[in-house]
């Protein structure tokens, strides 16, 4: 079966994706304008929102990654967090902008964002393709926002169910969660 077969709901097709991806990298673009910013994009949710989203941002910039594996393979946040690729550039004095999937409850990025911090960069912010707000437990410094969604699990555009539908351009939500054991 495609993957169009297990599609329930778009939320968010390539039109709305790709202008609201324009009009965040604006707002970063007047925001950052004269600083020295670095983007580091969240593995691997982040990539392909991240890929679109710095070429939006018409300023000089340093782009890193970093991997953090939280969620395993079903649809419920796990509390353990774990950093499996970690930041390569120096990041003192600057401005990091993390470019983040989804900020749910928030222990993922959080996490991400005190262990940049200890490297003491003049600030951090945090930058969502989606934010669950109803779901959120710990603060982040959440600066920038595409959209805000309700309790669904959304996947494509980077976003993986079980691994896949990462390469689905765009965002929706899926019939059948059939998890793979
Ligand atoms: P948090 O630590 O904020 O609870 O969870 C963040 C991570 O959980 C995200 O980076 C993402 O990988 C995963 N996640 C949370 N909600 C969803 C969702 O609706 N769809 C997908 N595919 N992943 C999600």
């Amino acid at each position: 079966m495609d993957y169009k077969g297990n599609v329930d709901r778009v939320l968010y097709d390539r039109d709305i994706l790709a202008e609201r991806v324009a009009e965040v990298g604006r707002q970063i673009k007047a925001d950052f304008a004269g600083k020295d910013l670095v983007v580091v994009a969240v593995l691997k949710g982040a990539f392909v929102f991240a890929a679109d989203l710095i070429r939006a941002v018409d300023l000089p910039m340093a782009v890193d990654f970093a991997e953090i594996i939280s969620y395993g393979e079903g649809t419920e946040t796990t509390e353990e967090v774990v950093l499996t690729k970690d930041v390569g550039v120096n990041v003192k004095g600057r401005d990091v902008l993390v470019v983040e999937d989804i900020v749910d409850t928030g222990l993922t990025t959080a996490f991400l964002v005190d262990h940049l911090r200890i490297r003491d960069p003049r600030r951090v912010d945090v930058c969502a393709l989606l934010y669950k707000p109803a779901k959120q437990r710990v603060e982040v410094p959440l600066r920038y926002v595409c959209f805000e969604v309700g309790d669904v699990f959304a996947v494509g555009y980077g976003l993986d169910y079980a691994g896949r539908y990462r390469n689905l351009p765009e965002i929706v939500t899926l019939k059948e969660l059939e998890r793979e054991e």
